[in-house]
């Protein structure tokens, strides 16, 4: 049987070492500030937005809400964002996705500033990434590498392979465990013969948003599952991507949904707040 990865432990021994660094950071007169935006009355991003003010207030992050109408247009957005970017107080900008439909969402992503892009979106930050040289990672790739780190798994050299390809989750994956010199594979909707390639896989990564999709049978004896998937099961209840008890009876690690990969998410959030708010102060980064 699997261990079973504490996403939650994990989470509050950052945000514990965090919180240190935020009030040492405040003794030193700076003081870290996180802007989110949201827009229209989406209650999932609702749900969202108030986890990112409370882990701000958490650890002593300012946290800005601006709370923007559903007729908001693009121009209004990039407005605002302009505003943000040229704020000194601020260190970190985000936009809730999604926006209503007639926003441009590409445009908005793209004009906040690279310096305060914490959810690592610009494709400024997107090229760091590309070329290893990012001080940022995104945030839920970056919370399955700080779990992995974590439970002191070696990541040189494995084989993983990431069932997913989106922008925020399958491909910034594919690019940091790269960095880590893992080899890596990256599936998708048109790969042929799934099982067979993650049957490979030293490190699975299941992204893909569909309950019950990563069966036993496609895991390797002993392989680490990650399981990203937030979904719904036929009795509403929460639940991944991967079949629990099956995966977990092959793998010798596995992330439960809830109460793995998901905490990470805000937890890298936080984490980016703080960088992002070191590096222009030109303060060094002790941190990955
Ligand atoms: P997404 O944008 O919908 O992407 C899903 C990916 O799965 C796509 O690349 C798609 O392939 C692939 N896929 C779909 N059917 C497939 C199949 N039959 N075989 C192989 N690949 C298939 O999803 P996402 O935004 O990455 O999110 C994935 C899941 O993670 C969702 O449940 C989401 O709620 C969850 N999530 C969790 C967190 C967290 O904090 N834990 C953060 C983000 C997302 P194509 O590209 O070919 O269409």
């Amino acid at each position: 049987m699997a261990i079973i990865i504490d996403g939650k432990k994990v989470r509050d021994e950052n945000l514990a070492v965090m919180k240190q660094e935020v009030a040492e950071l405040n003794a030193q007169g700076i003081y870290p500030c996180l802007c989110v935006i949201i827009v229209g009355s989406d209650p999932a991003s609702r749900v969202y937005v108030n986890n990112k003010k409370k882990a701000c207030e958490n650890i002593g992050i300012i946290s800005r809400e601006y709370a923007m109408p559903e007729e908001t247009t693009t121009a209004q957005l990039l407005d605002l964002i302009d505003t943000l970017n040229a704020d000194e107080s601020v260190s970190g900008i985000l936009c809730q996705m999604p926006v209503p439909k007639h926003i441009d969402s590409k445009a908005v992503l793209e004009r906040i500033s690279p310096a305060k892009d914490v959810d690592c979106f610009h494709p400024f930050n997107v090229g760091k990434l590309v070329h290893g040289e990012n001080i940022m990672r995104p945030c839920t790739p970056a919370g399955m590498e700080t779990l992995l780190d974590y439970m002191g798994v070696e990541i040189e050299g494995k084989t993983c392979v990431i069932i997913g390809r989106s922008e925020i989750v399958g491909k910034p994956m594919s690019l940091l465990m790269t960095n880590r010199n893992a080899t890596v594979t990256l599936c998708h909707s048109k790969t042929k013969n799934l099982k067979e390639v993650t049957s490979k896989a030293d490190i699975l990564v299941a992204s893909v948003g569909k309950p019950a999709f990563v069966t036993g049978d496609m895991v390797k004896e002993g392989a680490i599952v990650l399981d990203v998937g937030i979904n719904r099961d036929e009795n509403g209840k929460i639940c991944g991507d991967c079949v629990f008890d099956e995966c977990a009876a092959k793998a010798s690690m596995i992330t439960p949904v809830p109460g793995g990969v998901g905490p990470m998410t805000i937890t890298m959030l936080m984490r980016n707040t703080i960088t992002a708010e070191k590096a222009r102060k030109n303060i060094p980064l002790n941190e990955k």
